[in-house]
């Protein structure tokens, strides 16, 4: 066992405040790996604050995790000291079922969550990555072929990429399809950047007519300001596949209009409260569907982080402190973070 720093807070009532945590040994599969920078998702803020159900105490959030593996247990193959290394959403699974076999460990009715998941070793609920340093099992460890240089912008692929590159190849985001992203926060700016990449003629979605300029930097062929309706009625029947990022209750119809026979409207946005229900004319007038997408499983996400690296695609961030952790959560709730704030680890001081 390793005494760690950490980040995490004791109660949902409670900040972040820097704690000690401990890690076991790497056993015969495990890698460990020091950790250099962890991204900041959506779901670190609902967890710690308990806005979602069953959160354990102490939680430490993160799950958006790069760094050099420091060790390896005797039997791992894949990975060795040195190697540039990520760790998403997942640190483990049932690994026997329909969906792990298919690489849907996503899926699993037995997923076990990089933080507050079930954990014997050693024995609690696991703790994510806003600490420095964390040992996983080599199936559910990712290679990085990014440059270290890039290293802190290629966090957030660990979930915020997964997330919306999985629907949008899942649905075939392509050359000759026609793609709506609806947000432009964390998703959706790697929602913009993968559908360009991907080929697809890409066209933004917001609320807000100040993010019109950067939709477009970000690759988005076409930006429409959702409040306008002349826009949205000019975009009817156009899509093949829209990407909702959406986490805030809203209409789904004004979505569902813009889809072509057969279209898809996939949501990957987790709402505090329900959708209204969609007008089930918008759906069956042209055979159209409405789906949704978690995350990806482990093979889908080293090929998602090779197909960045390939296209020299990384997440736009903001880089922090540790002790900054409390007030970019503030930030993010009011929305005004370009586009995910990412920790550098080493601030945490006194390395492990
Ligand atoms: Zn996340
Ligand atoms: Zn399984």
């Amino acid at each position: 066992m390793t005494t760690i720093q950490a980040y995490g807070a004791l109660a949902g009532d409670q900040p972040l405040q820097p704690l000690q945590i401990t890690r076991r040994a790497p056993g015969p599969h495990d890698v460990q790996i020091g950790i250099a920078f962890c991204g900041v998702c959506h779901s670190d803020l609902h967890q710690v604050r308990s806005e979602w159900a069953g959160t354990l105490y102490p939680c430490v959030p993160g799950h958006e995790i790069v760094g050099r593996v420091t060790a390896v247990g005797r039997h791992v193959t894949r990975f060795k000291e040195g190697d540039l290394v990520g760790v998403g959403c997942i640190v483990d699974s049932c690994r026997h079922c329909e969906e792990c076999e298919a690489g849907y460990e996503n899926y699993c009715d037995g997923m076990v969550g990089t933080y507050n998941g079930p954990t014997d070793d050693p024995p609690g609920h696991t703790l994510g990555g806003y600490s420095q340093q964390v040992v996983v099992d080599e199936r559910y460890v990712l290679s990085i072929r990014h440059p270290e240089s890039q290293l802190a912008a290629v966090a957030p692929l660990l979930c915020a990429g997964i997330t919306t590159y999985s629907p949008l190849r899942h649905w075939g985001a392509g050359r000759g399809k026609t793609v709506g992203v609806v947000g432009i926060g964390g998703l959706g700016h790697m929602g913009i950047k993968l559908a360009r990449a991907m080929g697809a003629d890409v066209v933004a979605f917001t609320t807000s007519e100040s993010k019109r300029d950067a939709a477009s930097q970000l690759g988005a062929h076409e930006v429409v300001v959702s409040r306008h309706t002349e826009e949205m009625a000019a975009q009817q029947g156009r899509f093949d596949f829209i990407l909702n990022t959406v986490a805030a209750p809203h209409s789904l119809d004004d979505y569902l209009a813009l889809l072509k026979r057969d279209g898809v409207l996939a949501l990957v946005g987790a709402p505090s409260s329900p959708h209204p229900s969609p007008n089930v004319f918008n759906l069956i007038m042209k055979r159209r569907h409405i789906a949704g997408s978690l995350i990806g499983g482990i093979p889908e996400t080293q090929e998602m982080l090779d197909f960045c690296a390939e296209h020299g695609i990384v997440a736009d961030i903001e880089l922090i402190r540790a002790e900054q952790i409390n007030e970019a959560y503030e930030r993010m709730l009011q929305g005004k973070v370009k586009y995910r704030f990412v920790i550098d680890i080493a601030s945490m001081g006194g390395q492990a």
